[in-house]
C-alpha cells in the first residue's frame, strides 16, 4: 500500500475528533486527522472563548486521556446549581456536598480543552492534514477512498474506517446522503463574560425567562460566563444595544444573585438549532459528536455527549485491534451505534424538553413547571436523579486505557 493508506481517517479535528485520536494514541493504528482549518485559525477563532460545563463523567474521561492535569488549573468546580424561573416562585438548588461529591461538574473554556487535547496529540503518531476539506467518499469491500482538497491539490487516501467528526454541518453526513432532522428554535445564544460584585461561591445559575434560558457559569472567583438565549429578533436588538443599556437589560433579566454585573468581554452570537442525523453509520463510516447531534446549549450537554461517543468508539476500536478484527465491519459499526443510541435519545429528549417547557409562556404550564421546581427542591430522590443527570454520571463511563 502507498503512504496514503490508513487504518482510520478522522474528518474533523475539533474537540470530539481530537479526543478520539488521543484516546487511540497507543493503539497500533495508522491514523490521519483531517481538518478544514489550521491550528492558528482555530486558535484565533472567538468561538474558543465559550465556556463549557463539563460533567464529572467528562472529567473522568479527560483524566484517562491524560489531559485533565493541564485543564484543571484553569477550570472552575461547580459546587452548587441554582435553577429558577424569572417572575415565578419556583426554584431548586443542587449541592455537591449533599450529593456526596466534591463538585457537580467543572467549567472550562473550549480553548483550554482544545489546547490540552491538541497539545497532547503533537506527541501522538497520527498524521495531521490541516486546511484540507473533504470532497468525496467512495466505499469498497475492505477500504473506503477519501478525497480531499488542500489548497490547489487533490489528495486521495484509503482507509478501513472514516470517522465523521466534522460538526453540525457535517460534509461526511451530506456526501453520504444521511438525512437529518433539524429543529430551528428560532433562538440565538449571546455569549460573553461578566465580572460579578459578589463571589458566586462556585454556583452555576440557570434562569429560565419568558424569552429563553440564561445560564451564568462560574469561571473565576468573581467572574462568570453568560450564555443568554433569545429569539433571533430579540438577540439582534439586545446585541446592538450600547454597553450600559445592554448591561441594565442583562442585570434585570438575571437579577442580583451575585450583585452588580459589569461587562468583561465582547458579546458573541451563536444561532441555535437541534440537528440530529437519521443514522450514525454507513459503509465503513461512523459519525460522532455534533455531526450526529447538535444540541441547544441550555443543558450544557453537547461536548459531554460527544466525548462519550469518542470514548465508547475508542474502547470498541481498541478491542477490535487487539483481536486483529476489521475495524470498519458493518457488524462492529452497528453494535457501536446500538450502544450509543440510549444515551443519545435521553440527552436529546432532556435538552429539547427543557427548551420547550421553559420557553412556553402559557400560564398553566408556567405554574406547573414552577410547582415542579418546588417539588424537586423538596424531594431528595428526584433531586439526586437530576444531579446525576447534570453530572453525566448516570451512564457507564467507557473503559479507556489511561
Ligand atoms: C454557545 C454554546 C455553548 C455551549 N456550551 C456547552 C456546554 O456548556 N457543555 C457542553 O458539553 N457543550 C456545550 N456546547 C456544545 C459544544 O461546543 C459542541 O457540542 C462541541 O464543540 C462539538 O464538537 P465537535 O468536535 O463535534 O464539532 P466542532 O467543534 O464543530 O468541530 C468540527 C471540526 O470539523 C472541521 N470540519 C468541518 N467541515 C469539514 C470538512 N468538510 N473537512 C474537514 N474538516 C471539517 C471544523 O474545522 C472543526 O474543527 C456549547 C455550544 C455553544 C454554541
Amino acid at each position: 500500500m502507498n503512504g496514503f493508506d490508513y487504518d482510520l481517517v478522522i474528518i474533523g479535528g475539533g474537540l470530539v475528533g481530537s479526543s478520539l485520536a488521543l484516546a487511540l494514541r497507543n493503539a497500533p493504528l495508522r491514523i490521519a486527522i483531517v481538518d478544514a482549518q489550521s491550528e492558528a485559525q482555530r486558535r484565533a477563532s472567538p468561538a474558543g472563548a465559550r465556556a463549557l460545563a463539563l460533567a464529572e463523567g467528562s472529567v473522568q474521561i479527560l483524566q484517562r486521556l491524560g489531559v485533565w492535569a493541564a485543564i484543571e488549573p484553569d477550570a472552575t468546580p461547580i459546587r452548587h446549581i441554582h435553577v429558577s424561573d424569572r417572575g415565578h416562585f419556583g426554584k431548586t438548588r443542587l449541592d455537591a456536598e449533599r450529593e456526596g461529591v466534591k463538585a457537580l461538574g467543572h467549567v472550562a473554556t473550549a480553548r483550554a480543552i482544545e489546547e490540552a487535547v491538541i497539545g497532547a496529540l503533537h506527541d501522538a503518531p497520527a498524521d495531521l492534514l490541516e486546511q484540507a476539506r473533504l470532497i468525496g467518499l467512495k466505499a469498497g469491500d475492505d477500504r473506503i477512498c477519501v478525497t480531499l482538497r488542500q489548497g490547489d491539490d487533490t489528495l486521495n487516501l484509503t482507509t478501513r474506517l472514516v470517522v465523521g467528526a466534522d460538526g453540525g454541518d457535517s460534509s461526511v453526513r451530506k456526501l453520504l446522503d444521511i438525512g437529518s432532522t433539524a429543529r430551528d428554535y428560532g433562538q440565538t445564544a449571546i455569549v460573553l463574560e461578566v465580572a460579578t460584585e459578589r463571589d458566586h461561591r462556585n454556583t452555576a445559575y440557570e434562569r429560565f425567562t419568558a424569552s429563553g434560558p440564561l445560564a451564568m457559569l462560574p469561571i473565576d472567583r468573581k467572574r462568570c460566563s453568560v450564555v443568554w438565549t433569545l429569539s433571533h429578533h430579540d438577540a439582534e436588538d439586545v446585541r446592538s444595544l450600547p454597553e450600559a443599556q445592554f448591561l441594565a437589560t442583562l442585570q434585570e433579566t438575571f437579577g442580583h444573585w451575585v450583585g452588580r454585573l459589569s461587562i468583561a468581554t465582547p458579546r458573541q452570537a451563536f444561532p441555535l438549532k437541534l440537528i440530529r442525523a437519521d443514522r450514525m453509520t454507513d459503509r465503513r463510516v461512523v459519525l460522532i459528536g455534533n455531526a450526529v447531534h447538535q444540541l441547544h446549549p441550555v443543558a450544557g450537554q453537547g461536548f459531554n455527549l460527544g466525548l462519550r461517543d469518542a470514548a465508547q468508539l475508542a474502547e470498541g476500536l481498541i478491542g477490535r485491534t487487539e483481536f486483529g478484527e476489521d475495524i470498519g465491519s458493518a457488524g462492529f459499526l452497528e453494535a457501536y451505534a446500538a450502544s450509543r443510541s440510549r444515551d443519545l435519545q435521553n440527552v436529546v429528549f432532556f435538552t429539547d424538553s427543557l427548551v420547550r417547557l421553559f420557553s412556553n409562556r402559557f400560564a398553566p404550564l408556567a405554574l406547573a413547571r414552577n410547582l415542579g421546581l418546588v417539588a424537586l427542591d423538596c424531594w431528595p430522590a428526584a433531586k439526586q436523579r437530576l444531579a446525576s443527570h447534570a453530572m453525566g454520571l448516570a451512564r457507564r463511563i467507557p473503559r479507556m486505557p489511561s
